[in-house]
């Protein structure tokens, strides 16, 4: 931080915690709530439950122990009286507090045992002449140590003596009627008394709406910006030859949808730029993703470049693997598989064959993108389910693309853990294509929720089904968290329903099983071996086996909407009607309600996608570090979806014909946060 700053460095260190690293951050350290000491309240008129500032003198002040030592103070100020308490106190406190003392009191009140009172207020000693605020009393988010003083004068300060002209340009404000920026900053962090507190606290005031509005602008402009900086970067134009594409197309046992290849054609229209493709492409459970990834793939090899594939489990790697070997063989082409449970001998091996770039083609894990493989001329890296990898894994694909004169392009593959409009306006560096119609054939899976009282009735049925030739999953959940649980339960259950059932064939499969067995495992399931297997949510994400049109879901109370939605996408895959039996114990909580009645009322991911933001924010929903997307402070997303309207055109606007004045915005908004946006 710069001057002045006689801060000390542990006040720095605790002010880093709360993001502030430049005086210009204390600006938008914005409050939380406001506490009004601008007028005294009589006591006579306070009620429970209100928070009010009082002012009277000390009639009564003793330590009582009941059961604690708890200091107790009546104060008196001519119309009534109320307590005050103080568990943990010091005896300065206990001095200030003395009979015949007046003193200005701040806290909420409740109904105590011996009438109104107020719990560890806020106090001070005051005479019949020491002024009230003029403003509203801001309450800032902090931490642990720097406390709410310090923060308002070092804020205070930064108000004093900081620019806060305005980046927008007058005809914009006035277009948008959006307030001044330095008018919105003051009135928020010092409103007036005649300001509606419940407009600042619902941030629906005008000073709100013009920083949310800046917010959303700064990220707008961040991404425009990126998006050009990577129109300077290069990638090598993949043209559509469609020889080996039109030969897979003409081999597959079903017609593409008109989904699938109008987001293909936009993929083939991008690899044929000479820069690198950066492109979500987002489809529901089973809306065939893979296909378009494997003929994104064949255009890259097409043009003499290798392809990879990242999945981010074993299982679902493996699956691709089998997939693309049976699509591709006829094509005469032969991928390659990789992963980080292999033994040493054969990844060498593997790597090897993708270093001199003998394979084209080459399916795994995220071992392929870490350090010890290089490959010969990457030209496409896709990586499915990419919400499952961390910012680190996107880094790493990312930079091995760096010190060479072209970096590949990327296609990115996600079934909506978050609505398409978000997920267009907000991930900061992604161009967004949308795969929005199902395969034909598909029976929508009916829902059913059970209570797990009657569990014995549900084993039944899926015996029944199995008896009958159908297949069928029960899905262990994961246990606070710890994989150890979760797979003990896995453990418990197999064991369970193969005693209950010793005329079917059951399998298991978890994340611990080491990556041939799960293979086994896999393969028997598919081929019907088994007919019924228990799993872990290792599960969730890609597994593709159309017989099984059964699904059990055990404690699907536990689960998240996304998750619930992605185990369940994985029945319904063949033309038999398919059955998800969410199985629940009582009692639920609200949220956990409210996600079973969302999950049984809708088969649409996108759907429950925006039912997900609404019951958890994009915040929580989104996480930072999952995604790599910059956080948004102030702006919601889809309560503020108008002022997103805006900000987008605003921001092209700004490029276009204010350039200084975009500068000017990102650097104050973005000063720091560039580098995280660009993750
Ligand atoms: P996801 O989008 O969830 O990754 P997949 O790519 O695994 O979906 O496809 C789901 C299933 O649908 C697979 O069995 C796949 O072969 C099949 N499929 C894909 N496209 C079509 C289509 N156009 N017509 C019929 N079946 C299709
Ligand atoms: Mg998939």
């Amino acid at each position: 931080m710069n001057p002045p700053a006689k801060i000390s460095p542990a006040t720095l260190a605790k002010l880093a915690k709360l993001g502030i690293h430049h005086r210009a951050d204390l600006l938008l350290h914005l409050p939380l709530r406001y506490e009004d000491e601008t007028h005294l309240a009589p006591i006579a008129t306070v009620q429970a439950g209100t928070t009010v500032q009082v002012q009277g003198s000390i009639a009564h002040s003793e330590i009582a122990f009941r059961p604690r030592r708890t200091l107790v103070c009546r104060l008196e100020d001519g119309s009534g009286e109320l307590y005050l308490r103080f568990l943990n106190f010091y005896p300065s406190q206990q001095k200030q507090l003395a009979v015949g003392r007046q003193i200005r009191a701040v806290g909420e009140v409740r109904m105590g045992y011996f009438g109104l009172e107020m719990v560890h207020p806020k106090c001070r000693a005051v005479d019949d002449h020491t002024p009230l605020q003029p403003s509203l009393t801001p309450v800032y988010p902090t931490t642990a140590g720097l406390a709410q003083p310090v923060l308002r004068k070092l804020i205070g300060n930064a108000l004093d003596t900081l620019p806060l002209s305005d980046t927008l340009p007058d005809a914009l404000l006035q277009r948008l009627q959006l307030s001044g920026f330095a008018d919105s900053i003051r009135l928020l962090h010092s409103p007036t008394p005649d300001i509606s507190a419940s407009s600042l606290e619902e941030r629906s005031h005008a000073a709100w709406r013009r920083i949310k509005f800046d917010e959303l602008l700064a990220q707008q402009l961040s991404m425009r910006v990126h998006h050009r900086e990577r129109g300077k970067r290069t990638a090598p134009r993949l043209a559509p030859h469609q020889n080996l594409t039109a030969q897979l197309i003409k081999n597959l046992p079903f017609a593409l949808t008109g989904a699938q290849q109008r987001t293909f054609a936009g993929i083939s229209q991008d690899l044929a730029q000479p820069h690198p493709m950066q492109r979500l492409l987002l489809g529901d459970v089973g809306s065939g993703k893979t296909i378009v990834a494997a003929l994104a793939a064949l255009q890259a090899i097409e043009n003499g470049y290798q392809a990879a594939l990242m999945a981010p489990t074993e299982i679902l790697a493996e699956q691709h693997y089998l997939k693309l070997r049976d699509w591709l063989e006829p094509l005469g082409l032969a991928p390659v598989w990789l992963s980080g449970s292999m033994k040493k001998k054969d990844r060498q091996l593997a790597a090897g064959h993708i270093a001199s770039g003998e394979t084209l083609l080459a399916i795994g894990t995220h071992a392929l993108f870490q350090e010890q493989v290089s490959f010969h001329k990457l030209g496409l890296a896709i990586v499915d389910e990419q919400h499952k990898f961390g910012v680190q894994q996107r880094l790493e694909l990312r930079n091995k693309g760096k010190g060479r004169e072209t970096e590949p392009h990327q296609l990115m593959m996600s079934a909506t853990p978050i609505p398409r409009t978000l997920a267009m306006s907000y991930y900061a560096d992604l161009d967004v294509s949308v795969i929005d119609e199902l395969p034909p054939g598909r029976t929508p899976v009916i829902t059913k929720l059970v209570s797990d009282e009657r569990r014995d009735e549900v084993i039944e049925r899926v015996r029944a089904a199995c008896m009958a030739g159908q297949q069928a999953y029960w899905v262990c959940p994961l246990i606070d968290e710890s994989e150890t649980l979760q797979l003990q339960t896995a453990l418990e259950t197999y064991q369970l329903l193969g005693e209950t059932f010793p005329d079917l064939r059951v399998g298991l499969v978890h994340g611990k099983l080491d990556n041939a067995e799960k293979a086994r495992v896999m393969a028997a399931f598919k081929a019907g071996e088994l007919q019924l297997l228990v799993a872990t949510t290792v599960i969730e994400v890609g597994v593709d086996v159309p017989n099984a049109s059964l699904m059990v879901i055990d404690h699907a109370e536990r689960m998240g909407l996304a998750q619930l939605h992605q185990l369940r996408g994985r029945v319904g895959r063949g033309a038999a009607q398919s059955l998800c039996i969410l199985l629940y114990q009582r009692p639920l909580s609200e949220l956990a309600r409210a996600r079973l009645k969302i999950i049984f009322e809708s088969n649409d991911g996108f759907a429950i996608a925006q039912h997900d933001l609404q019951l958890r924010g994009p915040g929580e929903l989104l996480g930072a570090r999952q995604s790599g997307v910059a956080m948004l402070r102030f702006a919601d997303i889809s309560a503020d979806e108008d002022l997103l309207n805006h900000a987008r055109l605003a921001a092209d606007e700004l490029l276009h014909d204010f350039p200084e004045a975009a500068q000017a915005h990102l650097q104050r908004w973005m000063a720091n946060k560039q580098d995280y946006l660009h993750v």
